[in-house]
């Protein structure tokens, strides 16, 4: 029989990971003739009760495992920690929230066995529930990415999939420190089946990923898996350098043929205001860039562990 290693990334979950443990249960009776479990607790430093509901857990039943880490690395090194520490056959990522359904898991394990593909993903199909203004800019986010990178980044993607141990080998070998899981799945290619579920509001408990989050997590995502603002920024400098060419003909001619002497001190304040502005931001998206070549070139640990089991 085969062994399914989930991987849950939590991070202050007291209040979610005692129901996501009610579905587990629920699943492995479910799947008991088609696979054996190993569940992977990744505990970022909670300050709630996370980790000795883990500890507990593990006492209690030993397929439940548990790495916790000496502070929070973010959601992207658990998964990796995680992955890492797995020995299943097949591999899972599933939040702690419940936003990710375990019963999908029976589904996507068929599929798996049955096809000729090394992934199943799940997508949302919608994000009902979710604060308007941050489902709108994650479409914009999806949508640019798509046309700025050349690794398909579905719309609505999860972490949630379930992965061949092939897949699972390629994802860790991609070892760069900022880490853009999404990207990274991408990156490596594999054939992927994706499947659409509903979206589902957290079981418990707050989210961990806040706006300003998760616009951090956005960019670093372009600058991970994408040039092209690299590119964007020499064209808007190349325009700007052919408009002020034939600006400066257009005075030229002004002053020597037309003897036109007259100059505008607003038109020249907008001007400059605007380049210096331009110039500003191209500068700032160079440095998200040397920001990241930055952490990458130092190469610290993706995270680091205070115990585990
Ligand atoms: N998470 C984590 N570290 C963090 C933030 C989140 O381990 O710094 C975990 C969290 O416990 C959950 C998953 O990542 O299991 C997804 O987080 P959340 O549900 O808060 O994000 P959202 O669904 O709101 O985007
Ligand atoms: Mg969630």
């Amino acid at each position: 029989m085969k062994k399914i290693s989930i991987v849950i990334p939590c991070y202050n979950e007291q209040d979610a990971l005692p129901l996501l443990v009610d579905e587990l249960e629920k699943l492995i009776i479910r799947m008991k003739n088609d696979a054996t479990f190993e569940i992977i607790l990744v505990d970022n430093c909670s300050e709630d009760d996370t980790l000795k509901i883990m500890k507990k857990l593990h006492k209690k039943d030993k397929k439940y495992r548990y790495i916790s880490f000496s502070r929070n690395f973010g959601k992207d090194s658990s998964i990796y920690a995680g992955l890492k520490a797995s020995t299943g056959d097949f591999v899972t990522i599933m939040d702690a929230d419940l936003q990710d359904p375990p019963e999908l898991l029976i589904e996507m394990y068929k599929i798996l066995k049955s096809g000729d593909c090394d992934c199943i993903a799940a997508r949302r199909k919608n994000r009902k529930g979710e604060p308007l203004i941050r489902s709108m800019l994650a479409d914009i986010f999806y949508k640019v990415m798509q046309k700025i990178s050349d690794y398909e980044i579905v719309s609505g993607a999860r972490d949630f999939r379930l992965m061949t141990r092939k897949m699972v080998n390629a994802v860790l070998e991609m070892e760069e420190t900022v880490r853009f899981t999404k990207g990274i799945f991408a990156w490596v290619g594999f054939k992927t089946t994706w499947i659409a579920f509903e979206n589902k509001e957290r079981s418990a408990g707050k989210t961990k990923l806040p706006m300003k989050n998760a616009i951090s997590y956005a960019m670093r995502g372009i600058v991970a898996f994408s040039t092209v603002p690299l590119l964007l920024a020499s064209v808007i400098g190349m325009i700007f350098c052919f408009a002020a060419l034939i600006y400066t003909v257009v005075i030229v001619f002004n002053h020597f043929i037309l003897n036109n002497i007259v100059s505008g001190y607003s038109s020249l304040m907008c001007v400059l205001l605007f380049g210096f502005g331009l110039v500003l931001l191209i500068l700032g998206i160079i440095g998200q860039y040397l920001a990241q070549m930055y952490l990458e070139v130092k190469r610290r640990p993706k995270y680091i562990i205070k115990e585990s089991c």
